[in-house]
């Protein structure tokens, strides 16, 4: 989870109140709020009545597609280029703001041992750190496949407005990236987050079909409410959690808090994750590890790093030890994918020199927010140990997270983002024909080749 800004504190409230038509005319509205921002300024009394140049709907349409596919083109470059150094997987992003890319990156999993290392993440990082901010909702993103759910967890945290993509994952499945397990796995464990499943499962590997095939394959595991208390307590507590003052201190603001509870609680046909299940024994050692996450979440805030004393705190453990500690980031490193789970994934691969965390696991204080969750997923940690539900962390003033879920699996993320699907295909599907062709050495494959091979 991150922490947010009082603009963004704006924005949540509205997405998650406005039904889908409100919400794109809105989006409708900022473009036209945009354009007309950028338009020269208009002269009072114009003397000389010069004759507008009258450009048809269909002139504006096919200028704006050239452009998009123009800007395409760089993504697919910088993917390209990737595949030639062996840098990672055949992906390239490019972020523009005002027509000028700000940055442009390729999958690097390979070359940094980052499982986070994507080409969107990659560039949002980049883009964060050219505007010296963790908002880039004036900057749109265009993307050489379609983002897989970390990454589109990435796009909602950054608050870009515009998301442009080139092949879908059906493509990209073609050619042996199959993020449908990922998907899946999102879908399967959006139970956990109080949240309906989807319920018929597209099977990419077959075709389009919907199928009524269960989800079987756990790629990991998450547990609840270790320590539930103790952190419930780190959030609800207006002295230690600041956010929880601004958001709700006021009059006005105990109104607000009464329907956050009414909004943010569990679906009641969604049963909360085991806890602990089988698993009573190690408990006291259980424990000790989410004592460590708390105190990770405590220094950022003692430090002032967090500034707002944000109550995220993890801590990842390999063979009984830890191996790494991190709380969230985000305003200190104006990085928008530097939550307390990405920030401890990154340490952890540094630390062991690989980007798999197989055989690992994670205490976080609260439970991962979409782009975390897909964090954990690529660098395959299987078990997750969490202190408070997403609930509880927007009850006490960070939604955020639980509204990104919301959006991938009701809305396919297209609530707050407009997408723009289908550009430049031919360039983006060159892509991975280019690195079909090429002969990729074994040492990339994890446990041989799976489908996943990023
Ligand atoms: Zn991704």
């Amino acid at each position: 989870m991150a922490p947010r800004s009082t603009q963004a504190d704006g924005k949540a409230k509205k997405a998650m109140k406005a039904p889908k038509a409100k919400a794109k005319a809105k989006a409708k509205a900022k473009t036209v709020a945009k354009s007309a921002m950028k338009a020269p300024a208009k002269a009072k009394a114009p003397t000389v009545v010069r004759k507008a140049k009258v450009v048809t709907k269909s002139d504006d349409k096919e200028t704006s597609l050239a452009t998009a596919e123009a800007f395409m083109q760089s993504a697919a470059a910088s993917a390209l280029a990737g595949i030639r150094l062996g840098h990672g997987g055949p992906f390239g992003a490019t972020i523009v703001r005002d027509g000028v890319i700000i940055a442009a990156a390729h999958n690097m999993v390979l070359h940094r041992k980052d499982p986070t290392g994507h080409a969107e993440m990659n560039a949002i990082q980049q883009a964060c750190q050219a505007l010296g901010s963790h908002d880039l909702s004036d900057c749109e993103l265009f993307t050489t496949c379609e983002p897989c759910p970390m990454c589109w967890g990435a796009v909602q945290w950054a608050r870009l407005c515009k998301v442009h993509i080139g092949v879908d994952r059906h493509t990209a499945a073609k050619y042996g990236f199959d993020d449908k397990v990922f998907y899946d796995e999102v879908d399967a464990k959006s139970g956990c987050y109080g949240l309906r499943r989807c319920g018929l499962i597209e099977d990419t590997s077959i075709g389009l079909e919907h199928t009524k095939t269960p989800v079987t394959k756990n790629m990991v595991e998450v547990y609840d409410g270790l320590l539930h208390e103790d952190i419930k307590e780190l959030f609800t507590n207006p002295a230690l959690n600041r956010t929880l003052r601004r958001r709700f201190g006021s009059q006005d603001g105990g109104k607000l808090a009464e329907a956050y509870k009414e909004v943010f609680v569990r679906h009641p046909e969604s049963a909360p994750a085991p806890l602990l299940q089988g698993d009573q024994k190690n408990r006291s050692q259980h424990e000790a590890f989410m004592r460590h996450a708390i105190a990770a979440a405590e220094d950022g805030a003692r430090r002032g790093a967090s500034k707002e004393r944000e109550p995220f705190g993890v801590v990842v453990v390999k063979d009984g030890t830890v191996i790494s500690e991190a709380h969230n980031s985000v305003l200190d490193t104006r990085d928008a994918t530097a939550t307390a789970e990405v920030n401890a994934i990154r340490k952890a691969t540094t630390k062991l020199r690989s980007h798999s965390l197989e055989g690992c696991d994670l205490y976080t204080t609260t439970h991962p927010d979409l782009m975390s969750l897909g964090a954990i997923l690529w660098s395959r940690i299987s078990r997750v140990y969490c202190g408070v539900s997403q609930q509880i962390a927007a009850q006490c003033g960070f939604e955020e997270g639980i509204i990104h879920f919301q959006d991938l699996l009701q809305e396919q993320g297209r609530r707050a983002t407009t997408v723009v699907e289908g550009v430049a295909i031919k360039e983006c599907e060159a892509v991975f024909q280019e690195w079909s062709d090429r002969k990729l050495p074994s040492s990339c494959l994890i446990n041989g080749s799976n489908g996943v091979i990023y």
